[in-house]
Formats: C-alpha cells, structure tokens, sequence
C-alpha cells in the first residue's frame, strides 16, 4: 500500500476521557453515536476504544456501517438509527443489531420479519423528523422492545422546545413499557441528568465537539489533521502567494507550502484565520487555501525540511465558526487522503 500523505492524529485518552465526562455529566450509561465512520474518526477504532473503558451501547445509522463493523466484542451492542427499511430485510435478518424503528410501517415489517427478536421505537416529541407520534406508540404490541428513543431538536441552545420534549417523553415513558429509555445527544447530556433516563446517545463531545458552553474546560481534542511540508521557499517582499493575490509579502518571508486542503476538509474560509500550532508558537497561513496546499509563514520557525509533518490547529469551535460550518461537518468532512493514527 502506498502511503498515506496526511495523517489524522488521534488522542485515545481523550476520547475515553469525553465519554466518562458525557457518562458523569448524563447521570446515566453513556453510549456512542459512531454513525457517518465515528464522525470520520474511524468507527470501528472508536467503538473498541470505548467498549474497553465500558460502553456497552453503539449506534450507527444504516446496516451497511452495522455490518462494516465486523464483529463486535463480548458485550457490545449495536443499534441502527434509520430503522428496517424495504430493502433492508436481509441485511438485518443477517446483522445481529437492533433496528430503531421510526415509523408505523417499519413497526410491522420488524413484527413480521422477527416479532420476538429485540428492537428499539423512536417516538417523535417535537422534532418531527424520524419517529413515532405519541398516538401511534399507543397501539404498537407484538414487539420485544428494548429501549425506546426519543431525539432532541434544540439542545444545543437554551430553548423551550427543551423542556416540551423533556416532558413529552416523560408522558411516552409512563404510556409505554421498555426495558430502557433514552433521550439525550451530546448537548443533551451536557444540560444534566434530568436529560439522562436510563442511557444517553452522545456522538459529538466524543469526538471534541463542544455543543455546550457547559462543555468547555472539560471535553478535549480528540483530532488533529497534520500534513507534510512539500516545498520550501522565500517570499519577496511586494510579491504575492496563491490564488487571488490575495497576500502580498511586507518583507521576505520564508514560506512551507503544505499538502493539505479544503478537500480534505480544511476550510477555504480558513484563509487568513487557520495556523500551524507547534507547542511554543503559531504558525500563520498566508494566501488562500486551495483544493490540495496551503501556505504557512515560518518566520517564527524556520528550520524545517521537505517531508517534515507539520499538525494543523484544530479547534473544532473556533475553526467551525471560522469556516461558517457546524463542528459536525468540520468532521464529518474531513475527507480520504488521511492515514489515522492513534496514540
Ligand atoms: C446522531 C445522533 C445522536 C448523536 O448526536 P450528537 O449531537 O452528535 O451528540 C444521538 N441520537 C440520534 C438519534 C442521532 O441521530
């Protein structure tokens, strides 16, 4: 296999480290979303990360991601946010995964397919996307139902629709028999264990999101994109670097180009805001960011060679807001060219 041109760096004990916060902060078993490749950090290493510091819950959203997780550990247990859908029958008839059925047709089809087999229900409290109304969760029978979901629409923000679903799900559990309920995302579980019930589904603050102001100080980076130095130059004063122009050297200034770029979901709009950060000093990029390369003045640290690796600052808030994007796309976006490295 060639190698890998860039690598993501990613922090184990930060990781393991989110969760127990999510899992104290929750007041209950935290579990983890690992859909989308675990938000690009690589699913299957973040599920045997956390099935060894304890969790036992795992979510992803489609029986493909179920199934390209291979098999799970002793323990482990796996749930498939879309549910059963007409095409899925046999990849979950083969899958050992619970399907999270959403809507009244997936609720006969799983009735159907595997009545006695365990399943979990989403009933829907105000977001209105996935799920069962509260009517229709009344008349479901014939299931073997584990846990029973509900999914919040505002937690990230001090909203009213927090407390109507809060007590909207309060009114499904008390109508409806389930051997667990859950309720909480990441933001979810940062307002507190009122949110918690009896299993909460963080994805994000796993992964160094912060959803939450109440997140700060407490959940830690868990990734940092780092890339290679391919050429080393000087930059005249009075001339200019990159596309546009847009970045006229006032002295000669010794440049790295790097061979990393908004396709691999470094942000475009990080020209002019983004860094290198090394652990005494940050590096600034000048000019734009292309497809594949970037520039970064090296004044403050200039012995470097072609080949060196040079890691990337990766605030996930302030680079989300930099960028114009939410923390899940920074992630979620960051692209193939990436060989992942744990420590
Ligand atoms: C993705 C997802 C989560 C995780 O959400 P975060 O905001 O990333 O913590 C939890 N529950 C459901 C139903 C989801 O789809």
């Amino acid at each position: 296999m060639t190698h890998k041109p860039l690598r993501l760096h990613l922090d184990s004990d930060a990781l393991v480290a989110n969760w127990r916060w999510l899992q104290e902060r929750g007041g209950a078993p935290a579990g983890a979303a690992i859909k989308a490749d675990g938000y690009g950090v690589g699913a299957r290493a973040v599920l045997d990360k956390l099935a060894e510091a304890g969790a036992r819950d795992f979510f992803v959203s489609t029986w493909d991601e179920a199934e390209a997780l291979g098999d799970l550990p002793e323990g482990v247990r796996l749930a498939v946010l879309h549910g059963v859908g007409p095409d899925d029958g046999e990849a979950a008839a083969n899958s050992a995964a619970r399907p999270i059925l959403n809507s009244m047709a997936q609720v006969s089809r799983w009735r159907a397919m595997a009545p006695e087999r365990p399943c979990d229900l989403m009933v829907d409290t105000g977001m209105n996307r996935l799920g069962l109304s509260l009517e229709d969760l009344g008349t479901v029978e014939g299931l073997t139902v584990d846990t029973l979901h509900s999914h919040l629409a505002c937690a990230d923000e001090d909203h009213s629709m927090n407390t109507r679903q809060l007590e909207r799900f309060r009114d499904a559990k008390a109508r409806f028999d389930a051997a667990r309920y859950s309720l909480a995302n990441s933001a979810g579980t940062c307002i507190g264990p009122d949110y918690g019930f009896d299993l909460t589904r963080p994805g994000l603050a796993l992964y160094g999101g912060i959803p939450r102001t109440e997140a700060r100080g407490h959940i830690r980076p868990v990734v940092t994109p780092e890339a290679q130095i391919l050429q080393l130059r000087t930059l005249k004063a009075g001339e200019s670097i990159g596309y546009g122009a847009t970045f006229v050297a006032d002295r000669d200034t010794p440049v790295a180009i790097l061979n990393i770029g908004y396709a691999d979901g470094y942000p475009r709009n990080l020209s002019g805001h983004g860094h290198v950060r090394l652990a005494n000093t940050n590096l600034p990029l000048i000019g734009r960011v292309s497809m594949d390369l970037v520039a970064v003045d090296i004044t403050r640290s200039p012995d470097w060679r072609e080949g060196d690796w040079l890691p990337l600052d990766f605030d996930l808030e302030q680079v989300a807001e930099q960028a114009g994007l939410s923390q899940y796309e920074v992630l979620t976006g960051l692209g193939t060219r990436y060989g992942r490295r744990w420590s």
